[in-house]
């Protein structure tokens, strides 16, 4: 082979192999291009999927209204509370702010607007801010709603303003009669009037006095059970006894009204977790209601039993019955029947109330059944030291914290049983056979000692 044919061979070659690297290169260069183009994508859809992760985790509704006031986005939320999201942002306004004055305020140029839209017996706060929505620079400007659901903060708001309200006038009505007693007794009464009239006055201030006294009493009892602030001393309860101890307690009261009361145990009970002092509140107020609003002569019957695993007091007369469209409300507060006469017994409405809140306390709850013209039924429920050392078993091998009164009871019985110090020691997913086998141990070793 001659120079020139080597020279010409080598060119060849060469070329080849540079126009391979080029393809090669280029091939490469494409397919990072490409991986950094997807890798970008990924990054949008990823920063896209967060995004919209938050907005539907929120518990808030939110709404973006485009620069052409079209529709962007709207989280879940919006779309449960608000019957319908238009497509235009000036629909929007036409059907949520006409009558809240928003759409005015918005078509003044306001960039902040807020104002409430009720829709049934559910209230919502619209807020809408005028936004530039692709970042600081943009000279385009959109609207972000923000839609909040405020019936219960509401709600909460006329019920503190009602209490306060009764609470103010049931103060002020003893008030008023302690201070116009004592006036006419200052201005004439105590020159005029015989040493019997005299007396009389003074025992009127004296039994308004009381009622201000109690209605104090209960309404720190009430506001101590609310801030969770009260002080219980739980123990194992014979329930039947202290219904009895009560009972027994009020039958002078009931004499005096020339009632037959009356208590039976129906069965053997077992124990439940409870405050004997609490427990006595709950069933004298039972009680005590019984005899305040049955007649004369009437009949008061209270039991004791057990069914399942729960106990239960039952506490019967044959007065003249609550109408069932009443049998939720007597159990707020303050409320009371005009026809029973509850002011006449110095009532504050507030027992049924206090009664509920402390049967709540102990796991309980308490049911009525009356009617009118048939007696009343009131009926508590406490769950046994069994049922709650179950619940509390499966509360705590899940991990959940035991913050009552009655559950923290069981808890330290529990630990006590198990030889429990650390919170690690504690068995890991219980069966329900394996709650029973303990639940059994348990009370054999009490029944033992
Ligand atoms: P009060 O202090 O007025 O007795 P409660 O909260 O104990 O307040 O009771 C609320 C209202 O329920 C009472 O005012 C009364 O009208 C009615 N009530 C309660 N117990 C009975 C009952 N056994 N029979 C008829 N009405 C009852």
């Amino acid at each position: 082979m001659n120079t020139t044919a080597v020279i010409a061979v080598t060119a060849i070659i060469t070329t080849a192999i540079c126009m391979i690297a080029v393809l090669v290169w280029d091939r490469y260069h494409r397919q990072s291009k490409s991986e950094r183009m997807m890798n970008v994508i990924n990054q949008v859809r990823h920063e896209r999927f967060e995004s919209q992760a938050i907005l539907a985790a929120l518990d808030l509704g939110i709404i973006a209204y485009g620069s052409d006031d079209h529709l962007l986005t709207a989280n879940n939320k919006a779309r449960t509370m608000l019957y319908e999201i238009p497509e235009a942002f000036q629909e929007f306004c036409q059907i949520y702010g006409e009558e809240n004055g928003i759409r005015a305020s918005i078509l003044l140029g306001n960039e902040y607007v807020t104002g409430v839209y009720v829709s049934g017996d559910r209230s919502f706060r619209i807020t809408i801010q005028r936004q530039k929505l692709a970042g600081e620079s943009s000279r385009y400007y959109g609207h972000i709603v923000m839609v909040q659901d405020i019936t219960a903060i509401e709600n909460q708001e006329r019920r503190r303003k009602e209490f306060v309200a009764n609470v103010s006038h049931e103060l002020k009505t003893p008030l008023t009669t302690i201070k116009s007693w004592s006036e006419s007794l200052l201005d004439w009464g105590v020159d005029e009037k015989d040493a019997a009239g005299i007396k009389a006055d003074i025992q009127r201030i004296y039994d308004d006095s009381l009622r201000m006294e109690q209605l104090v009493s209960d309404l720190l009892l009430l506001s101590s059970i609310d801030s969770q602030g009260v002080q219980v001393d739980i123990q194992h309860i014979v329930l039947d006894r202290v219904a009895r101890s009560v009972t027994e307690r009020l039958l002078p009261q009931a004499e005096e009204r020339k009632q037959h009361l009356s208590f039976t145990r129906l069965g053997k009970l077992p124990l439940i977790y409870g405050d004997r002092v609490a427990l006595e509140r709950i069933l004298s107020n039972l009680i005590t209601n019984a005899i305040k609003y049955t007649q004369q002569g009437g009949k008061i019957s209270v039991y004791a039993n057990s069914l399942f695993d729960e106990v239960y007091v039952k506490v019967i007369d044959n007065g003249e019955g609550i109408k069932s469209e009443y049998h939720e409300e007597i159990f707020s507060r303050f409320f009371r029947l005009d026809t029973t006469g509850s002011r006449l017994f110095g009532g504050t409405g507030l027992g049924l109330s206090i009664v509920r809140e402390l049967t709540n306390l102990h796991r309980g709850r308490i049911e009525l059944k009356s009617e009118i013209g048939e007696g009343c039924e009131f009926i508590v429920f406490f769950p046994s030291l069994a049922k709650v050392r179950r619940d509390v078993l499966i509360d705590l091998a899940g991990h959940n914290v035991i913050d009552d009164a009655c559950g923290k009871a069981a808890e330290q019985d529990i630990r006590s049983f198990l030889k429990i110090k650390d919170d690690r020691e504690w068995p890991q997913h219980l069966t329900l056979q394996e709650v029973e086998l303990i639940l059994d141990k348990m009370s054999g070793v009490e029944q033992n000692n």
